[in-house]
């Protein structure tokens, strides 16, 4: 099979060495004769896979003692309404920052359960577009959180810094999380999806500092209830163990790549690769203002959209796959997390110079 190289934006590529590393141990993990999806999640193999990813993620991420780590089933849209649902009461307010197409959406879900305020900070600005915390509005007293999302998977949009305010900031990481290192301590609760950054869907990660616990809407369904998922190691019901496991071996993977700041300097020079390529191009094109340009999702149009279908074509027949942006924004998106080696970002441009210059 020829070298492939897949720019999905989620469910997204997972390193090879893991892949492998899974496959070699589908049928008999650790000697046990079973699959680890086969095993209680009670167990004590499983229970040291548990603790292990928990002590990785925590080096990893130098996440302080006074947060906890939960990891939860229901994915991205679960903790939209598990925010809500943990740190405010019915009805109380919370500011949520809308930068693109999930903060909107995140807006949607918690208005169910709380008063869900929501500000605009994207900006137009020279033919560019972009999202500015410092739009941030006045917050009335009774503010239980603000959420915001520092990396808009659809709209290539990221956010660089942290909302100024004295209130909990709660941050949707869902596709930037570990991509560069960040301050845990700015927040008081991070969550990700698992499928982008991390591992396969289904699972969310949340990291929340421990005193926002114990005040679940009494309604809370159990299952996004972080108290109760707190008090039992994420194990109240039944955690989505594989994808759990998988998670363990990305962070192990991440430790040996020199962890987040040796990875964040190769999501660097990726992103730029990308999008010098494009900005010397006069076939494509990235509107995103320069200091939002996000290092995660590269989103790009053609200047002739008639030969969309046809890059998309060749791109495949190059082994450059999922390069199709989304349904909303239309154009290209090149997903490049973690996972993605630079030479899949190499190879990208090569077929992209390659199709202008037979195209020009
Ligand atoms: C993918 C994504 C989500 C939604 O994740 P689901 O698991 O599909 O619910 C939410 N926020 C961001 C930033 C995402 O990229």
């Amino acid at each position: 099979m020829s070298q492939v190289y897949n720019f999905s934006a989620g469910p997204a590529m997972l390193p090879a060495e893991v892949l492998k590393q899974a496959q070699e141990e589908l049928l008999s993990w650790q000697g046990l004769g079973t699959s680890v999806m086969e095993i209680s999640h009670r167990s004590p193999e499983f229970l040291a896979v548990a603790q292990e990813s928990e002590r990785d993620l925590r080096d990893l991420m130098a996440i302080p003692d006074n947060y906890t780590v939960l990891f939860m089933h229901g994915g991205g849209r679960g903790q939209f309404a598990a925010v809500p649902l943990n740190l405010a009461a019915k009805g109380q307010r919370a500011m949520h920052l809308v930068s693109g197409s999930w903060s909107k959406a995140s807006v949607v879900e918690a208005s169910k359960y709380i008063q869900a305020d929501s500000a605009d900070i994207r900006f137009e600005r020279d033919g560019t577009i972009g999202a500015s915390l410092d739009m941030m509005p006045e917050l009335s007293t009774d503010t239980a959180f603000v959420h915001y999302c520092p990396n808009e998977t659809v709209d290539g949009i990221e956010l660089f810094g942290v909302p100024q305010t004295d209130k909990t900031i709660v941050a949707d990481m869902s596709s930037n999380i570990l991509s560069r290192p960040v301050n845990v301590a700015d927040y008081g609760v991070i969550w990700a999806g698992a499928q982008k950054n991390i591992g396969p869907s289904g699972l969310s990660v949340v990291i929340v500092r421990s005193d926002l616990l114990g005040s679940p809407q009494a309604d809370t369904p159990v299952i996004l209830d972080y108290t109760a998922a707190a008090n039992n190691e994420s194990m109240f019901n039944t955690p989505p163990t594989y994808s759990w496991y998988l998670s363990g071996l990305v962070f192990k993977w991440l430790k040996q790549q020199g962890g987040v700041a040796a990875v964040e300097a190769i999501n660097r020079q990726k992103a730029e690769l990308l999008y010098e390529c494009i900005d010397a191009s006069a076939l494509y094109n990235n509107r995103i203002a320069a200091e939002n340009r996000s290092r995660m999702n590269v989103v790009f149009q053609l200047a002739d959209e008639s030969l969309n279908a046809e890059f998309l074509a060749q791109a495949k027949d190059n082994g450059l796959h999922a390069l199709k942006g989304h349904r909303s924004v239309g154009g290209m998106r090149a997903s490049i997390y973690n996972a993605m080696p630079l030479i899949g970002v190499q190879t990208l441009v090569e077929f992209m110079r390659e199709f202008e210059r037979t195209k020009g």
